[in-house]
């Protein structure tokens, strides 16, 4: 698969990519996604910066459920890692990455939850598009009703969800581009990129959009939108 071949991060390793190729699979997104993905991509939506509400919420929730589950299952955090957010601007490459310690993804939950329409609110802000397209009018609906993991193709023409859950003893790879009504998921090979647990989300900047790659820029959005999160977040820049 060129997408995943032609990204450097990936180079060094290019050989243990070829040997698991064969188990990188290919998914189609329910029809609904490809709407939703369609009209994230081509809107001209101005108020981009609420990728990042969206994706540090997702993180938060992630690591309220560890939390949650722990109570139960206290080896569950055995392994002494905190848990937090960690932001990385990368801004010679354009690319921001989010990495939690949270509950992470079965390779199941990835298709169910980045693959599918699950959520109610953005099933409702179909449902609200459809009117307010039927009535001629063009409200700010995805500012009023969050359009979840997908806001990421707002800011990215390219995202890829690493991700480990307690559940399973193998970390998957989800990969997904703008202008695409597929996804591919394979297994984690690089021993580098193995996390102990959770999600790491890195966004491949549009042009026009890698401003965002700057700690200070991102510093700024989770001090106006994540200032509830009642865990930790980092910030840090990648040095070149
Ligand atoms: P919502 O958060 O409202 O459920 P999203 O589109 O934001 O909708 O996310 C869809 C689903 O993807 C979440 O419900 C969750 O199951 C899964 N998900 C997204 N991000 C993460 C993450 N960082 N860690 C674990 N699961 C996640
Ligand atoms: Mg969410």
């Amino acid at each position: 698969r060129e997408s995943i071949t032609t990204n450097k991060r990936y180079e060094s390793s290019a050989a243990a990519v070829d040997s698991a190729d064969s188990s990188c699979e290919k998914f189609e997104y329910q029809a609904e996604v490809n709407r939703l993905m369609d009209l994230i991509v081509h809107s001209l939506y101005s108020n981009k910066e609420v990728f990042l509400r969206e994706l540090v919420s997702n993180a938060s929730d992630a690591l309220d459920k560890l939390r949650y589950l722990s109570v139960t299952e206290p080896d569950l955090l055995r392994d002494g890692v905190d848990l937090d957010v960690r932001i990385q601007a990368d801004k010679d490459n354009g690319i921001v990455t989010i990495i939690d310690s949270g509950i992470g993804m079965t390779k199941q939950e990835l298709v169910d939850s980045l693959g599918t329409i699950a959520h109610s609110g953005t099933a409702k802000f179909l449902k609200a598009l459809k009117e307010s397209q039927e009535a001629g009018k063009d409200s700010n609906l995805i500012g009023q009703f969050g359009v979840g993991f997908y806001s990421a193709f707002l800011v990215a023409d390219k995202v890829i969800v690493s991700t480990k859950s307690p559940k399973s003893d193998k970390q998957y790879v989800w990969e997904g581009e703008a202008n695409s009504s597929s996804y591919t998921i394979r297994e984690e090979t690089d021993p580098e990129k193995l996390l102990p647990r959770g999600t790491r989300l890195a966004l491949f900047l549009k042009n026009e959009d890698k401003g965002f790659a700057h700690p200070e820029k991102i510093q700024k959005l989770v001090k106006n939108y994540s200032q509830f999160v009642s865990f930790p977040i980092y910030t840090w820049q990648e040095k070149g």
